[in-house]
């Protein structure tokens, strides 16, 4: 199926330098190491993607990719630090210590006939390694904004998609016909409301409108690749914005079905503000260059999921123990077919999970097994979370907060209270368990 959308010829609009504000001291050194080195090997090479855009956007970039119309051969002739990787489009990667400059040769995405390009039905791209021209690389970019280069030539800005004035606007619009783009590769919709939020900028409206319609086709994404969207989309200190942006053009539910439909369904909207303050405290960790974890992100995001699950299973009466047990292990497993969350995520996550029902549960020995849990910390943050979003927590995290001090002086404070039934059952099993062993 040939491709419709890109433009015949593309127009080039060149930005000299004193209209642009990229500077090369903005640059990494071995960026530019790169670029020059190509370039006296007789080769074109301009840095390229996510770098130009964020430059030009006033952002630091966080990696530098260069473009180049020298094969992966030719590159690695020239740099004896660089390895060659990938399968599917082979790529350059020269290592600096731990900075790696990724070298990609131009490719086109255009059907030459060769049939070394190989599409669904459907439109989804399956194989794109071939090489082409600069203006076929610009073309077959997602967003005009990640299609601008940036030369040593002349310090110049090229621009073959109007990319140039979309980033002045702060506008984010996919090349070609959006059906067609997103038909290709669903993902380009979820890197949409990614970059939109990362830079603060507008999805235009031909780029959003048909989103919709279409977030149903994440589901034929590759459920890895759909994890490593949602870290970048989650992790990387814009995760409230990116939430908002999912929600309002549907991916929500592609992505989490269970936890858009128990979000929807939740009334009051408490799931929703404990999911939003959750959110906040991330990207403000971030911001403060504080640790994040994907297990706690994940415990947050499927936590109105696990919710109706549990409370689907206490109205069949099952037993509350088994009930918890069951909501987690449930809620997982359907999320892996679309997220697929490894287990060393999704262990820790269900063990947040599990340690909100021992909150409750004062009985000194208890109380010091449950602040010596490795996941207790995270458990408890957790636990404020559910906090901020209904008062009905208030004395759990009180006593919580005094037992990390001093555990006797907390339940001397805030007496036991034995006559819930999740407070007997966990007792009664393992008294059961320490009789027979
Ligand atoms: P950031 O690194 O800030 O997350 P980025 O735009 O650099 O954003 P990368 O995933 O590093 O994102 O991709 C580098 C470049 O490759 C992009 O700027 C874009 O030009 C191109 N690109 C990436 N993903 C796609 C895609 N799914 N379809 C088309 N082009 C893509
Ligand atoms: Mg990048």
């Amino acid at each position: 199926m040939p491709i419709q959308n890109a433009p015949a010829i593309p127009q080039l609009r060149s930005i000299a330098r004193d209209s642009h504000p990229i500077s090369r001291k903005d640059i990494s050194p071995n960026a530019l190491r790169v670029l020059y080195r190509l370039k006296e090997g007789g080769h074109e090479a301009y840095l390229v993607g996510g770098a130009v855009r964020d430059l030009l956007a006033g952002i630091k970039p966080k990696d530098f990719d260069v473009a180049t119309d020298a094969t992966p051969e030719q590159v690695k002739a020239l740099f004896r630090n660089c390895r060659l990787i990938g399968r599917r489009f082979r790529l350059a990667h020269v290592l600096f210590g731990r900075e790696i400059i990724e070298v990609a040769t131009f490719r086109s995405n255009s059907d030459d006939g060769s049939g070394d390009r190989q599409q669904h039905e459907d439109g989804m791209l399956l194989r794109d390694n071939i090489y082409g021209t600069i203006e076929e690389d610009a073309v077959r970019r997602d967003f005009t904004a990640n299609a601008l280069y940036y030369t040593i030539e002349d310090f110049s800005v090229r621009d073959y998609v109007g990319g140039f004035e979309d980033v002045q606007a702060r506008v984010l619009r996919l090349i070609g016909d959006p059906e067609l783009r997103y038909r290709e590769d669903p993902v380009r919709m979820l890197r949409a409301v990614r970059l939109a939020a990362k830079l603060d900028f507008e999805i235009e409206r031909g780029t959003a409108a048909p989103i919709p319609r279409l977030a149903g086709l994440l589901a034929e994404a590759a459920p890895a690749r759909l994890f490593e969207e949602c870290l970048k989309l989650f992790l990387s200190g814009h995760a409230v914005r990116s939430f908002e942006g999912l929600e309002r053009l549907g991916l929500l539910a592609a992505l989490f079905p269970e936890s858009a439909s128990a979000l929807a369904a939740n009334r009051s909207g408490a799931l929703r503000r404990m999911v939003i303050a959750g959110l906040k405290n991330t990207d403000a960790r971030v911001a403060a260059e504080e640790p994040v974890s994907p297990a706690f992100l994940f415990a947050l995001l499927l936590w109105p999921a696990y919710c109706r699950a549990l409370m689907a299973l206490q109205a069949q009466d099952v037993q509350p123990v088994e009930a918890q047990r069951r909501a987690a292990d449930r809620v997982t497993v359907h999320q892996l077919s679309t997220v697929a969350l490894p287990r060393r995520f999704s262990l820790p996550m269900q063990e947040i999970w599990l340690l909100q029902t021992r909150f409750p549960l004062r009985q000194r020995k208890r109380v010091m097994r449950t602040l010596a849990h490795p996941r207790f910390r995270a458990a408890f943050d957790f636990l404020m979370l559910r906090q901020s979003a209904s008062s009905e927590h208030a004395e759990d995290v009180a006593f919580w907060r005094e037992a990390q001090q001093d555990p006797d002086l907390a339940i001397a404070a805030h007496p036991p209270q034995e006559d819930s039934a999740e407070a007997r059952r966990p007792r009664r099993r393992r008294r059961r368990r320490t009789a027979s062993s």
